[in-house]
């Protein structure tokens, strides 16, 4: 299938052929048909998958020209970065219409964001506080003809779920909805019943995979010797570009440390930085300025940086989940991807956690000159016996259903 049998118009098809898209990925072509159908989608998608286009263009389609003193579209993302991202996106794809966008986002002075909307937006990107406090303050959305949920499940998780219900009591009019969400729980079930009419649903991939061409490599690496294993990685194998994670802002911070003793330019985001420093580094990175970038999950996470060939993990995530997210970032819309993973003792057996949800076994590897110190046998036996503490984490964030104990193993953990 290409862009042009999908029936958009021409002013989007010029601009989709700027972006060098060749044909529509499989959400794209998916979803658009059904958008321009007028009707409600609830679609699964991971990160990486296309899924801006796939809203953006039909309702940019649908909108076709500006209309003066109406907002028809609102788009609602779980965070500034990631609202800008889409912003920025959706821009692009309007570069040849009339369109307007605005984006509402914290941060910024509620006055200056009244006078852009004012201005004139066809589309409003923002985040569900944001908006709600300028609907408070007189914005009508009364007009709106779409609502669309990027990454809802995300939303859900930060606690959005009064705020978007509120949202959807100030629509009067009828309109469409368009959900997405990377996973499934039962909170996205009941708030796609109360958001959604009669939706179609969107199915892409299955749920919980890695992108599928994205090699991935694990290499046992004492904790001691992480950093210095990094650099030579990143040194040696002269990555263009690197992301790197880590679990902690801490060691975020002194990995960047290390990394630049050895030459390599580096910079790093986290949640102690301020945000507009993080969204100065994103976007000098996706610029090339530097090779590589530090990252914690939080700080990083479904941002579109850029079709790295590289992603570490220096330290596994907390939540298992995470690593698929933290994976996404490279191998984008179909190019390939590395991803390689230090482990330490622990992490060794944090892994498995991972690739039973990836239903996927990642290989162990000895880096030459990195060696694990064999003495640590004890410590091993140790850590089989505590299990991974950020399996235990990750459980008690779920529901409180009972589950019943299933091995000794975690009864173990349960009282140490
Ligand atoms: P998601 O929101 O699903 O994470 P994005 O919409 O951010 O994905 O798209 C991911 C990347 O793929 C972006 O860099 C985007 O420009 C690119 N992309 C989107 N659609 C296509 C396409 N049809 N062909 C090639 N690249 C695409
Ligand atoms: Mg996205």
């Amino acid at each position: 299938m290409r862009f042009e049998d999908l029936g958009l118009i021409e002013n989007l098809l010029k601009s989709v052929k700027e972006l060098g898209f060749e044909k529509p990925t499989y959400i794209q072509e998916r979803t658009i048909p059904v958008v321009l159908d007028k009707k409600d989608v609830f679609a699964t998608a991971q990160t990486g998958t296309g899924k801006t286009a796939a809203f953006g263009l039909p309702i940019l389609h649908r909108l076709k020209k500006h209309q003066p003193n109406v907002h028809r579209a609102l788009v609602l993302a779980p965070t500034k970065e990631l609202a800008l991202q889409i912003s920025e996106d959706v821009h692009t794809y309007a570069k040849y219409t009339d369109l307007k966008i605005a984006m509402i986002v914290g941060g910024k002075d509620l006055e200056a964001q009244r006078r852009e909307l004012k201005r004139g937006a066809d589309i409003i990107v923002a985040t569900p506080s944001k908006i709600l406090e300028h609907i408070q303050n007189g914005l009508d959305l009364k007009d709106i003809d779409f609502f669309v949920l990027d990454e809802a499940d995300r939303m859900l998780d930060m606690g959005f779920v009064k705020d978007i219900r509120k949202l959807n009591e100030y629509f009067s009019k009828k309109h469409q909805t368009l959900l997405f969400s990377a996973t499934i729980s039962d909170k996205i079930r009941k708030l796609s019943k109360l958001l959604l009419r009669r939706p179609i649903f969107i199915e892409t991939a299955k749920k919980n995979t890695t992108v599928k061409n994205v090699s991935q490599i694990a290499y046992k690496v004492d904790e001691e010797k992480k950093a210095e294993a990094t650099a030579y990685l990143i040194g040696s194998r002269n990555f263009e570009q690197v992301l790197v994670f880590t679990r902690t802002k801490k060691s975020a911070d002194a990995l960047v440390e290390v990394l630049r003793e050895y030459g390599l330019k580096a910079e790093v985001i986290h949640g102690d930085i301020q945000r507009s420093t993080r969204l100065r580094r994103i976007k000098e990175f996706k610029a090339g300025k530097f090779q590589v970038l530090v990252a914690t999950d939080i700080a990083s996470r479904g941002l579109d940086i850029a079709e790295l060939p590289c992603v570490i993990n220096y330290e596994l995530p907390a939540a298992p989940s995470d690593y698929i997210h933290r994976v996404g970032r490279t191998g984008r819309a179909g190019r390939e991807g590395e991803a390689i993973s230090l482990l330490d003792i622990y992490e060794r057996y944090d892994i498995r956690q991972i690739e039973k949800i990836i239903e996927e076994k990642i290989p162990q590897e000895i880096l030459e000159d990195f060696e694990p110190d064999p003495t640590r046998k004890r410590e091993e036996r140790e850590a089989v016996k505590l299990k991974s503490e950020y399996k235990n984490q990750y459980q008690k964030r779920r529901p409180k259903k009972k589950q019943p104990a299933k091995t000794k193993k975690r009864k173990t953990t349960k009282r140490g």
